[in-house]
């Protein structure tokens, strides 16, 4: 192990320990790093990339923040975020949207996620370490005492009173040793990848016109802003040359896209490369291949086919394939579809989400989805969701909590992990603080403090 040096110039100098560790910069490490930090936590936070966003910088919107019924589900950390970005013209609005699987829609600009994210972790005092990837865990006794971070400098080893496990696919809960399930229950395999990109010089109301006339329903055209349209569609119209020039496998292929900018489509999601495992770095590598060699034939086809997209061309690709599902952690409960479907409400709530269960085929043929059915069209994730079963000092939060792969199919949209990672955030500065393991925490005054924090549970 080397030893953590000084930083020069008025650097941050980042120490060993912590009170709170956050492995994983994305949507949930986000708002997890910030709400420990003001919870006064010194609170380090830990991302492989260059910058915070995750999948929240691929330029994907941010989904229903709100119900069917048009009510508010989440706020909190994720609706600062939405105004602040929206202050720097680099959001827009919430749109509700009625009949379609979406209730709302909020476009937002990838690069911003990532610039006024990251000011806001500045500003409530959490430390940033980037190009850092978390590889290791030390546990005794199943109490997690250290974590390990390989970098430039080598490999390091952090300690902290309690982690929080942000990285997606439960990188660090797998490290430590905590139980998890990977796929669907019948055959382990994962929903579908999608390598996402943003599109230069498209005549968006030309292109957004032509999927009007084949729509997903009632998703939304239009809205509160002059370039504030939304694709959503299939490419029916085109299934022979499809077929016929292997552009996809299969007929009746989706696709959704939006934009907020002139002449852009700020995202793109059409691809699907299947059958893959995103937390194996070999299989993840042939998604990587396979969805750009997808993109060159994709673009070709647009541009040949498609009026409105004859010049367009790509001026961005995220960092890395969207990963839609990998390991979830054995927790405390496991959330269920059922409990989705019918709108449980429990006592132990930190989150609630309102979006229907979206399950991208794991075999590439489609895309399918369940409603709610309650009264109140949205449910509860009880804390216990976030807690593994067996370690200690660990909760994780985002896309890898404790749920069966099909009610992950609808906690992983982007306002959820966010209220999650609000959430992970106060438990694991109380747990600190108060040389607790998070599962002996008492819930009602984690409740209290996200409820006097803007969460709406
Ligand atoms: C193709 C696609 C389309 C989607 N469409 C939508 C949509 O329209 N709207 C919506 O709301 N949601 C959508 N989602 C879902 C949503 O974007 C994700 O489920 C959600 O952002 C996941 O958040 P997270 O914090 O769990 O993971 P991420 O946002 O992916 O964050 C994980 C972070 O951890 C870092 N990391 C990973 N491993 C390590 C490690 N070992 N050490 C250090 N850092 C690490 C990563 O670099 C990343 O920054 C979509 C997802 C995909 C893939």
């Amino acid at each position: 192990m080397q030893e953590i040096r000084v930083g020069k110039r008025g650097w941050k100098m980042y120490r060993q320990e912590y009170d709170v560790i956050v492995a994983g910069g994305g949507t949930a490490g986000i708002a997890a790093g910030l709400s420990a930090a003001r919870a006064g936590a010194h609170v380090l936070l830990i991302e492989k990339n260059s910058y915070v966003g995750g999948t929240a910088a691929s330029g994907l919107p941010f989904i229903d923040f709100f119900n069917r019924d048009g009510k508010q589900i989440t706020a909190g950390i994720a609706e600062e975020l939405m105004k602040r970005l929206f202050q720097e013209k680099a959001a827009l609005g919430h749109i509700r949207t009625s009949g379609g699987h979406l209730n709302s829609v909020t476009m937002i600009d990838p690069e911003w996620v990532k610039i006024t994210a990251e000011e806001m972790l500045l500003e409530s005092g959490c430390e940033l370490l980037y190009h850092s990837f978390v590889c290791g865990a030390k546990v005794e006794e199943d109490c997690l005492k250290s974590i390990v971070v390989a970098n430039k400098n080598g490999l390091t080893e952090f300690r902290a009173g309690c982690f929080i496990d942000t990285t997606g696919d439960g990188d660090l809960a797998k490290f430590s040793g905590a139980r998890y399930h990977l796929g669907r229950e019948s055959d382990g395999l994962c929903q579908a990848m999608s390598l996402l990109f943003k599109l230069g010089d498209v005549d968006v109301e030309r292109a957004t016109s032509l999927f009007s006339e084949n729509p997903i329903p009632a998703c939304p055209v239009g809205g509160d802003h002059e370039y504030n349209l939304h694709i959503s569609g299939k490419l029916s119209k085109w299934n022979d040359i499809i077929l016929k020039e292997g552009i996809f496998e299969h007929p009746d292929h989706n696709i959704w896209a939006g934009t907020m900018r002139e002449n852009e489509l700020t995202y793109v999601n059409t691809i699907r490369v299947s059958e893959k495992n995103g937390a194996d770095a070999y299989e993840l590598s042939e998604a990587e291949i396979e969805g750009r060699r997808q993109l060159k034939k994709v673009i070709r086809f647009l541009n040949a086919y498609v009026p409105g997209m004859e010049k367009a061309h790509i001026t961005s690709i995220p960092n890395g394939i969207g990963i839609r599902e990998t390991r979830r952690i054995d927790g405390e409960y496991i959330l269920t579809g059922e409990d989705i479907i019918e709108g449980r409400r429990f006592d132990d709530c930190i989150a609630r989400n309102g979006y229907c269960i979206d399950i991208h085929d794991p075999k590439g043929q489609g895309w399918g989805v369940s409603r709610i059915q309650s009264e109140e069209q949205s449910y509860d994730i009880p804390y216990r969701c976030i807690v593994p079963a067996r370690i200690d000092n660990l909760l994780v939060a985002g896309r890898c909590i404790s749920t069966t792969a099909e009610a992950l199919a609808s906690t992983r949209i982007m306002p959820s992990c966010m209220a999650l990672g609000q959430a992970a955030g106060v438990a694991a500065s109380m747990a600190a603080d108060r040389k607790l393991a998070p599962r002996k925490l008492d819930v009602k005054s984690i409740q209290t403090i996200l409820r006097g924090n803007g969460a709406l549970i």
